[in-house]
């Protein structure tokens, strides 16, 4: 991505300093060593002048690893420049290196730094190889004997001793790690040696005919490209083929150059069920599935932050900068967002979903163990059915006896709904003025093969913080839009309201479902209503009302549930699109004695009222509540003094036995007295 980005005019004209500069500089020295040694460059022979124009040609091809750092930079140049050091000594070569670097320099883009820092590291190894031949005394021969072989050699462990070890220095002064891998320093070595070895060859080739030299560039060339092979070879071992991400080696390989640093975090995302998207659409859409999902990842995290693919559908983001479990989970949340969006493939929109497991740099823990700890994580999180778990003493702690109920609800999720053990009870709501039934609540219940009927507070506990959520939503409204079309058409039409959990509403898909379902069955909008809770809206407000929004628009009414027991609940009746306010059972049912109930359940009512919303309380059991919730003006009530919940069956018996009833006067000893 980063190759891709349009280079800007201010790196443009950074180049063009870097250019400016560093000619300036070699020109300078140059003219600086002229000065000292006039003589050292007019006696110079024919050969000279061509293996100085060769070292510069050499250095204007394009290099083979631009970009690299500056350590990594093996100018071919120096087969030649060498050469000149030996034969004609350290002014004459350093003059030619400097142009030569310069050259190079601009086709690298290098900075006026990186060439400054090039530009040393040569001088340098030119130095001590003129430095060797100082203290030896010594010109290389017309006709090199045994000493001469000797001396070269040592010229040129010299020069590249000398050359890295100013690269080292340099490396310590800006405090960048080293991140070069052992085989690749290896091919770096053989392609600098064999370079300075040309250079006796050189000087043989001179004394036969100069014309001879040209013929050089074809052995430098060859040299290059086996560099470059080494370098591309060592970069393939490293990336994901499919994805163009770095791969699980390059992350080992990180995690052990940067040593254990204590803000990082890795986070080991496996993508939830990828197999089906395999099977459903083949492996070649699978694949390409994967690389946008590799794009979107690698997207949404900063740039000092590394994505990798380990393979399979699984990646893995190592986050530095991570300051504890809760930041680490932000990163996660970042991602499983940057995910959300449904990738369309070939015309199919895809939902995708990772499950992340996170392990956090604690004391003095290798990668490898950061790995193992992140995968198990991970598995956590899948088993319980999170999209994030923790790895470690704050991981939340899941009893084996709710991992086993998320499990066999799964299963029940993936079975047939006719045969799923999922069933819906109604509970009637009646308007109290009339005692007419005016809907009615769908709440779920679970027939569990071995445990027997299950409450949906402890299904709700499970599924609640897993996206099994969304699926038990889902086929909860299926079932209830299904049912509002049967009591249509048995022409005893009947407004349900649904219950929608925090996680439903994160997405706009409810939307779209209920849009759906709707459409399908026929049902008119205003036949269902969906209750939420003040603590769904406080999760992610903005969301949450996007969603309420749609399906307001949709003609869904929207009831505000359990009102009362939140927080800034009077915010949310001003600003959010509702229809209705469902008073909480807990002030309903302690209404008929305690006076502080009574006097919240009033001020509710009226402050409904007011805002132009129903007020419908729950937990109505007894006639004392009924009567009292008349007195106050509530729109409707729901409670076991009417009806208990009940399958849809029993409440066709329920309605036709049903007789409205309306509450008379109220007077008597069950007003609450002050
Ligand atoms: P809720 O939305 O407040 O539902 C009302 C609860 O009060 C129901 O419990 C109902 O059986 C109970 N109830 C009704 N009348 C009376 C009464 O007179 N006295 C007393 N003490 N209780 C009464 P239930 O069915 O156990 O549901 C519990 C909660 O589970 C619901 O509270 C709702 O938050 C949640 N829930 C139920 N079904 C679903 C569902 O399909 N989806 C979601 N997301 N949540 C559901
Ligand atoms: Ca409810
Ligand atoms: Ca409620």
């Amino acid at each position: 991505m980063d190759a891709a980005r349009p280079r800007t005019a201010a790196s443009a004209s950074r180049r063009r300093r870097a250019l400016l500069i560093t000619t300036g500089l070699s020109l300078a020295a140059g003219l600086l060593l002229w000065g000292t040694d006039p003589g050292a460059f007019r006696t110079l022979p024919p050969a000279y002048w061509i293996m100085a124009a060769l070292a510069v040609v050499a250095d204007a091809r394009p290099h083979p690893l631009p970009g690299h750092r500056v350590s990594r930079v093996i100018l071919p140049s120096i087969c030649f420049t060498f050469a000149i050091v030996l034969a004609w000594g350290f002014a004459p070569a350093l003059t030619v290196q400097l142009i030569a670097v310069t050259v190079a320099g601009v086709r690298m883009r290098h900075s006026v730094l990186r060439s400054v820092h090039l530009a040393l590291q040569h001088i340098a190894g030119l130095g001590a190889a003129a430095l060797v031949a100082e203290l030896a005394n010594w010109r290389i021969a017309l006709r090199p004997d045994l000493r001469d072989a000797a001396l070269t050699c040592a010229a040129a462990a010299a020069w590249i001793a000398a050359r890295y070890a100013v690269a080292a220095v340099a490396r310590r002064c800006t405090s960048e790690r080293r991140t070069r891998p052992r085989r690749r320093a290896r091919a770096d070595l053989l392609g600098t040696a064999a370079l300075l070895s040309l250079a006796p060859l050189l000087l043989l080739a001179a004394q036969i005919s100069p014309a001879l030299l040209p013929m050089s560039l074809l052995a430098v060339h060859a040299v290059q490209r086996m560099v470059r092979w080494a370098g591309e070879s060592e970069r393939a071992g490293r990336v994901d083929a499919l994805t163009g991400l770095p791969n699980r080696r390059a992350l080992q390989a990180t995690m052990s150059e940067r040593g254990p640093d204590r803000q990082r975090a890795l986070l080991l995302l496996d993508l939830d069920r990828f197999r089906t998207v395999n099977d459903a659409l083949g492996h070649g859409a699978g694949d390409r599935l994967l690389a946008r999902v590799a794009d979107r990842l690698a997207a949404a995290v900063p740039r000092h932050d590394l994505v990798v693919r380990l393979g399979g559908d699984e990646f893995a983001v190592l986050a530095t900068r991570v300051e504890g479990a809760a930041s680490a989970r932000r990163i996660a949340e970042h991602l499983t967002e940057a995910l959300s969006l449904p990738f369309p493939m070939d015309g199919t929109p895809v939902e995708v979903t990772a499950s992340i497991g996170i392990a956090l740099q604690s004391g003095r823990r290798d990668g490898a163990t950061l790995l193992r700890e992140a995968e198990s994580a991970m598995y956590e999180a899948k088993q319980r059915g999170d999209q994030v778990a923790v790895h470690g003493p704050d991981a939340p702690h899941a009893s084996p006896d709710r991992l086993a109920l998320l499990a066999d609800l799964r299963a029940a999720l993936r079975r047939d709904p006719a045969d799923d053990g999922i069933v819906l009870y109604y509970q009637p709501q009646i308007a109290i003025a009339t005692g007419e039934v005016v809907g009615v609540e769908a709440l779920l219940r679970w027939k569990h093969p071995k445990r027997g009927l299950v409450g949906p507070e402890e299904l709700l506990r499970v599924a609640e913080p897993t996206p099994v959520m969304r699926l038990l939503t889902a086929r909860v409204l299926d079932e209830v839009v299904a049912q509002l079309a049967a009591w249509r058409t048995a022409e005893t039409p009947l407004r349900a309201a649904v219950n929608v959990s925090a996680r439903d509403l994160h997405a706009g898909d409810v939307a779209d479902r209920v849009a759906r379902l709707l459409r399908e069955h026929e049902v008119p909008s205003d036949l269902l209503q969906l209750e939420i809770t003040e603590s769904a809206l406080m999760a992610d407000p903005h969301r949450v009302l996007d969603t309420i929004t749609r399906l307001d628009r949709m003609g869904v009414a929207i009831s505000l549930d359990d009102f009362g027991t939140g927080y800034s609940s009077l915010q949310h009746l001003r600003r959010l699109p509702l229809s209705e306010v469902k008073i909480d059972r807990s002030f309903v049912l302690g209404m008929a004695e305690d006076r502080g109930d009574a006097a919240i359940v009033r001020s509710v009512i009226g402050l409904a009222d007011s805002l132009g919303l129903r007020a419908v309380a729950e937990g109505v059991e007894d006639e004392v509540t009924w009567r009292l919730l008349a007195a106050a003006g509530c729109h409707a009530a729901q409670g076991w003094f009417h009806a208990r919940p009940m399958p849809a069956a029993e409440l066709a018996e329920w309605l036709g036995r049903y007789r409205p009833v309306r509450p008379g006067v109220l007077r008597g000893p069950w007003i609450p007295a002050k």
